[in-house]
């Protein structure tokens, strides 16, 4: 009998089992559905298939598996052909068929049939496999970024997920965890936080991804996040360490944001993780979004962004605040503040300084300070007109750099400016690391000459100790200090009088800022604390005008 092998229901088989949409699943059906006309196109009398594919190991989810008769027209069964493949990993695809004759033309169709419905189901087993390995994190077997991206792309669309709310989580300290634990045991963390997260939500109501490291999104109904901060709060491992067992309580920080009707992926995304920023940034453990912090987000990436060339365009300038002593009301220093001049707008340090002491900026633009202060320097000097010393800002990130005190030496002397005209301020808090840092760069630059002060004095908390430990030459009050106090009979009025006292007694310069008030001028005159610094003389002051306090010397007493 002629017998064409590829007769049009084959030829359908095959189109339809060669979609590259097909996953493991399809398969199955597709041989149900296909089977029968197959058959009866070749003139089989019945058909049977036992197919069992195991999962690729590390892959997810079951392997392929079927067996039964897919046709039997109830036929003769005078012959049977089997055809028999085995796959690398110990699976197989068995076909069988029944014939009323055997007919060898219709055996050759049977058994290329058979071979391609196994190339094809080897195929499809590892598309599904490469494919669920590529949504799925190994190691937590969560979701990855972009398994969570498939996932719920399509729920957000179509509204399911308005009532939801998404959250970034984060776990505190894993680094020094994973160090003291060692990184088997800190994967343990992970894994178990995710099984209990799977455990306690489920497939259906929570998804959870891992983004890498120990970074999580999870999207949970709106109702359910006691239920999971209870899951966070009362996290703990257990750990097999060298000494025995040992139960380790983790803690987390999140950055929350409730989905509306109009959210989308990307949105969630970047919502929840800006949020998680400010956890991060220390304000609290839990921070659910609002839109302030994304304006701040962008605000903080627009100075990233456009703090290198603004730097090479000198756009930042130095402005200088007066330090007068009010016996005599004579000018006898000035304190270097930064401002940044963008398209005209002068744009406060607070909102620039805070973002590259973040990012690691802070110190190009210190000593950026430092040249622009020592070049007006060497102008005054070379106009004949007698400087004042200048104290600069040191942030304490700039503790971190190889020879700091070097490299402010350098450019010092690049404009040969004596060094006790140059006074380096530095602010009293510090945590214990910082603290042999900071003295090394305390006694490198006492020992080139130049003076060192404590900067907002009496703003944090290791105050007095701080005094023995670090050898200043003077002390700035901070503004706190002076704001409320009134008189020497309040307690604030006590303390200032005493600490000044005590500075003093010390041979350590004292002076005050962020005066504002006459009655404050006199207090702190009258406590000997008779320098000072604030709006009660000058606001900081671009050049030009700081240049003409500085060649007349009377101003302060003619005002
Ligand atoms: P700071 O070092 O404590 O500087 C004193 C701040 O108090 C200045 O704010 C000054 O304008 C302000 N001030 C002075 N007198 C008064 C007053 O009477 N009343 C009030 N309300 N405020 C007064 P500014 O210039 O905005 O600087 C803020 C902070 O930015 C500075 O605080 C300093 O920590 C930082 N900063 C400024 N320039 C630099 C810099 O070049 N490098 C570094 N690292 N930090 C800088
Ligand atoms: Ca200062
Ligand atoms: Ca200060």
């Amino acid at each position: 009998m002629e017998r064409p092998i590829m007769s049009d229901s084959v030829m359908r088989m095959i189109n339809a089992m060669s979609s590259p949409e097909n996953r493991r699943g399809d398969v199955i059906k597709l041989i149900e559905t296909y089977t029968p006309d197959v058959a009866r196109d070749l003139g089989l009398t019945s058909m049977s298939f036992d197919v069992d594919i195991p999962l690729t190991p590390g892959a997810r989810g079951s392997g392929m598996k079927t067996s039964g008769v897919m046709f039997d027209n109830g036929g003769e069964k005078a012959a049977e052909y089997i055809a028999r493949f085995e796959t690398v990993n110990g699976g197989h695809i068995e076909v069988k068929a029944t014939s009323a004759v055997e007919d060898p033309e219709q055996r050759r169709a049977f058994e290329t049939l058979s071979a391609l419905i196994f190339a094809l189901c080897g195929k499809i087993n590892s598309v599904t496999d490469l494919d669920t390995l590529s949504v799925t994190d190994g190691l937590t077997n969560a979701m990855n970024m972009s398994g969570l991206r498939r996932k719920l792309v399509p729920l957000i669309e179509s509204g399911q997920l308005k009532e939801h709310v998404s959250l970034f989580l984060n776990i505190k300290n894993f680094k020094y965890i994973n160090q003291k634990i060692g990184m088997p045991n800190g994967d343990k963390i992970l894994k178990e936080f995710v099984k209990r997260f799977k455990k306690l939500f489920g497939e259906r109501e929570g998804y959870i991804a891992r983004l890498g490291a120990d970074n999580f999104v999870v999207a949970i109904k709106s109702e359910q996040v006691s239920e999971l901060s209870e899951l966070m709060k009362s996290f703990r491992v257990t750990i097999t360490g060298k000494e025995g067992d040992a139960e380790i309580k983790v803690y987390f920080r999140c950055g929350l944001y409730y989905m509306t009707e109009d959210s989308t992926f990307d949105e969630m995304m970047n919502c929840c993780s800006c949020a998680y920023a400010y956890a991060r940034s220390g304000k609290a453990d839990f921070v659910e979004y609002e839109p302030y912090m994304m304006e701040d987000e962008h605000r903080t990436k627009k100075v990233l962004v456009t703090f290198p060339e603004a730097i090479q365009a000198r756009e930042f300038r130095v402005y200088y605040q007066p330090k007068v002593r009010s016996s005599d009301n004579k000018l006898v220093g000035a304190e270097a503040l930064c401002r940044w001049i963008s398209d005209g707008r002068v744009i406060p340090p607070m909102q620039f300084i805070p973002v590259l002491e973040r990012f690691g900026n802070i110190n190009r633009l210190d000593l950026y300070v430092v040249d622009t202060v020592a070049r007006d320097m060497r102008e005054w000097l070379d106009k004949g007109i007698e400087p004042v010393r200048v104290s600069l800002n040191i942030s304490r990130r700039d503790l971190s750099v190889p020879d700091l005190a070097g490299k402010i030496d350098d450019i010092v002397n690049s404009y040969d400016i004596p060094h006790e005209l140059i006074e380096i301020e530095l602010t009293e808090t510090y945590t214990t690391d910082e603290l042999p840092m900071m003295l090394k760069l305390i006694n490198e630059l006492k020992d080139l000459g130049y003076k060192i002060s404590i900067d907002d004095f009496g703003s944090g908390y290791s105050t007095l100790t701080m005094l023995k430990t670090i050898h200043a030459d003077i002390i700035k009050l901070d503004r706190a200090f002076i704001k409320d106090m009134k008189d020497s009979s309040t307690e604030d009025g006590i303390i200032l009088r005493n600490v000044v006292h005590m500075v003093n007694e010390l041979d350590i310069e004292v002076i005050a800022e962020g005066v504002e008030k006459a009655e404050q001028v006199s207090f702190l005159s009258g406590i000997g604390c008779d320098v000072i610094q604030g709006y009660y003389y000058d606001k900081p002051l671009p050049r030009e005008e700081f240049d003409l306090r500085l060649s007349d010397r009377e101003w302060y007493s003619k005002r």
